[in-house]
Order: C-alpha cells, then structure tokens, then sequence
C-alpha cells in the first residue's frame, strides 16, 4: 500500500498538476494532497479561498481511480518544523512528489523520499501565469481542467482578482465608489 503525498498552494489549480497527479495515480494506491497556505485568499497571489481549491481539485480529479484526500494546510512561519506541521494534519504517507526545491529539501531532511515529476509545459502551466493572464484579460481557459474554469466563473473569480489588484485611487463615482 502505497500513499502518496503531493503539496501545493493550486492558485488555481491547473493542467500541470492534473497531468502529474493523474501520473501518480497510476502508482499509488492512494493519494494526499495538501492545499498549503490554506489561510490565504483575496490576495493578487493568492486569490482563493482554501475551499475553493479543494472545489477545484476534488472536482477535476473526480474520476481518478485511487482514493483522494485533500487536506487544507495553513502556513507555520518556521521552515524546520514544516514538515512535522504538515505530517500532523494529514493521513500518513510513503513519499511525496514535488518539484519545488524548498519543499524537497525539507522533506528530503526528515529522511521521507521525494520524487520530482517532469514539468508539463511549465512556461504556459504555472499559477503565476494564469493569474497574469486573468488580470490582462488574456486566455487562460485553456490551461485549467474544464471544473476548474467553471468554479472560477461561479464563485466571480477573474472579478476579484482584477478587483483587488486595483489601487484605491483607480475607483471612481462610475465603478461603484462615493464622494465623500
Ligand atoms: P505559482 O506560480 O503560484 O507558484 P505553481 O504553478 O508553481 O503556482 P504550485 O501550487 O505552487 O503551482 O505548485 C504545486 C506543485 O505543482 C509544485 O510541486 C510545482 O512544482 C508543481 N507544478 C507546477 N506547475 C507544474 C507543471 N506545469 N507541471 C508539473 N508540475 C507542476
Ligand atoms: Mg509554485
């Protein structure tokens, strides 16, 4: 029985990690993802809720065949004792799979083994760019699994993260805003 363990912060969630957790469901018997700096939202970098996320990733991953536990994870600001942190808050497991060099040194030093999965068209398929991309008003649908795209219309997603990327300054009597 193998369960593996895969981390990230899904802002949002995209074919990058659909590509590699579909991979790992064809080792593993079953899989642990952890949703990390769960407390974050409303954010330019972190625009969903934890909630959200899970929305995103319990929903494209509905047909995988292996159980998927998804578990929030809020940020404890101490590196070393990271790892401990996540362990206690999810179902044990036998390995982890990342490619973030930060998260495999410190799994790789509590003596847990790390494999680092090949990037999907990492260039195209990264939180940072999709965000940029739903900031400009550039297509971005494309690079999310299709629950994905809907949840983010549904819950007014490319609204709020234009909308909290505004200065104060840029409201005006038109969009909402009144003289005082
Ligand atoms: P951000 O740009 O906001 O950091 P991200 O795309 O790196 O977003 P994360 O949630 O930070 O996504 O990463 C979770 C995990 O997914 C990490 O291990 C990361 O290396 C991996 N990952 C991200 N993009 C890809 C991709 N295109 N192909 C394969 N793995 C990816
Ligand atoms: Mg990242």
């Amino acid at each position: 029985m193998t369960r593996a363990f895969y981390i990230g912060r899904f802002q949002p969630y995209h074919n990058g990690h659909q590509y590699v957790l579909e991979k790992i469901a064809g080792t593993a018997d079953a899989i642990v993802i952890g949703v990390g700096s769960a407390q974050l939202s409303h954010e330019k970098e972190n625009p969903f809720t934890a909630g959200e996320r899970i929305l995103m990733i319990t929903e494209s991953l509905k047909d995988i065949r292996v159980p998927l536990y998804v578990i929030p994870i809020e940020d404890i600001k101490r590196n070393a004792l990271w790892v401990a942190h996540v362990r206690s808050m999810v179902p044990p497991f036998d390995i982890i799979y990342s490619s973030n060099p930060l998260v495999m040194r410190l799994f790789s030093e509590e003596g847990i083994p790390v494999r680092s999965p090949a990037m999907y068209a990492r260039e195209l398929h990264s939180g940072t760019e999709i965000r940029r991309r739903i900031l400009k008003g550039e297509q971005w649908e494309n690079l999310v699994p299709a629950p994905v795209s809907e949840i983010i219309s549904e819950i007014g997603g490319v609204e709020r993260i234009r909308q909290i990327a505004r200065n104060d300054c840029d409201v005006t009597e038109s969009s909402g805003g009144h003289s005082l």
